[in-house]
């Protein structure tokens, strides 16, 4: 139980960073820290003016974001500052969302999914988690509790621009709009949950359909963005909706001029989407009325989150430490910096 008040952003967007501690391998190659988290909100990176010249790193570029997160921060911290302010949207009639962006390995299912130990996961120490237990601690609460609200979560992936449910054994989905431009997955399981460990139960389920049958060599899970949604229902209407996203690795979207056909298409793609998903947070912090949702999958599945006046989002662009990820680093941080 968290007793102290959190913070009420009362901006739309909210973007921050969190940076990973060194791992093993890293350390064993002696691979230097390049990123300096000094204090909340200033972030630098420093970049080397010649890649391979380790000792002439001086050029020091300044980020700033609403919040960062250095590398003894734990996944609670991170969530209590990014994800938990959001949850009250979804009582409140809004649609919130949550994104985790970065390069593959910097840390985005480990923020969203929970912990690993090995190869195995902690379901229960993730913002997926976390979410839903603070779902159930409102819900709970005397202004919602004979409200007659039920909870429902879905869980799906999306791989070069085809929809698949992480609930039902990778069903392929099909995503149609009609007349009024509401977007509708179509056979999306909708689990109804009773209690956050029912939540945790699925979070563990399609997180393990998300990683079977790829090998670590061909993770295909680095190639598709997953989605878990936390759904407020009253009488089967919809009240709110909490999306929280697991990215794509972004330096994916430079495999456009692979040999690979299938890796180019699927590069082409995961740019294709990362660009529709900064213009559509854009669109939504300007309160523009034109988002340009259409663009990729992964934005018109979401379309309904990025609309209304209701509607909140919060980006964590997750970042390596070391030397040899600078260049991704700092496109992931230009990335942050342009949606804000
Ligand atoms: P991504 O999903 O971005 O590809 P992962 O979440 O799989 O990256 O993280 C890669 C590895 O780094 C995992 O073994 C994970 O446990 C570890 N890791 C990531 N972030 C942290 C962190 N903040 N603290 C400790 N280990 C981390
Ligand atoms: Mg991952």
């Amino acid at each position: 139980p968290i007793s102290i008040s959190d913070p009420i952003e009362e901006h739309r967007i909210c973007v921050c960073v969190r940076k990973r501690p060194l791992n093993r391998q890293e350390l064993l190659k002696k691979e230097c820290d390049v990123v300096t988290v000094p204090s909340k909100c200033v972030l630098m990176v420093h970049e080397p003016k010649q890649k391979v010249d380790l000792t002439k790193y001086l050029e020091t570029q300044t980020f700033r974001f609403d919040f960062s997160f250095d590398e003894t921060s734990s996944n609670e911290m991170v969530y209590r500052f990014t994800a938990r302010p959001l949850v009250e949207t979804i009582f409140e009639g809004g649609k919130a969302t949550c994104f985790a962006y970065g390069q593959t390995g910097s840390g985005k299912t480990h923020t969203m999914g929970g912990d690993f130990s090995g190869r195995a996961q902690n379901a229960s120490k993730g913002i997926y988690a976390f979410a839903s237990r603070d779902v159930f601690v409102l819900l709970n609460q005397p202004r919602y509790r004979n409200q007659n609200l039920d909870v429902y979560v879905t869980f799906f992936e999306i791989y070069n621009g085809k929809v698949f449910d992480l609930l039902n054994k990778k069903a392929k989905l099909r995503v149609l709009e009609d007349g009024k431009q509401q977007v509708q997955v179509v056979g999306l399981q909708e689990r109804p949950v009773g209690c956050a460990e029912d939540v945790i139960r699925m979070i563990t389920v399609g997180s393990a359909c998300r990683t079977s049958g790829q090998t670590f060599a061909n993770a295909s899970s680095s190639r598709s963005h997953a989605c878990f949604q936390i759904i407020l229902r009253r009488r089967g209407q919809m009240i709110g909706k909490f999306s929280l996203v697991d990215l794509a690795g972004n330096e994916r979207g430079a495999d456009t001029s692979s040999a690979d056909r299938q890796t180019r298409m699927e590069g082409a793609e995961i740019n294709k989407s990362l660009l529709a998903l900064k213009e559509c947070i854009r669109a939504l912090g300007q309160n523009k009325s034109h988002t340009p949702f259409r663009e990729s999958k992964l934005t018109q599945v979401l379309r309904d989150s990025f609309i209304g006046a209701n509607s909140r989002t919060c980006m964590i662009a997750m970042i390596s430490p070391g030397m040899s990820s600078c260049e991704y680093t700092l496109n992931t941080l230009r990335y942050a910096d342009r949606v804000k």
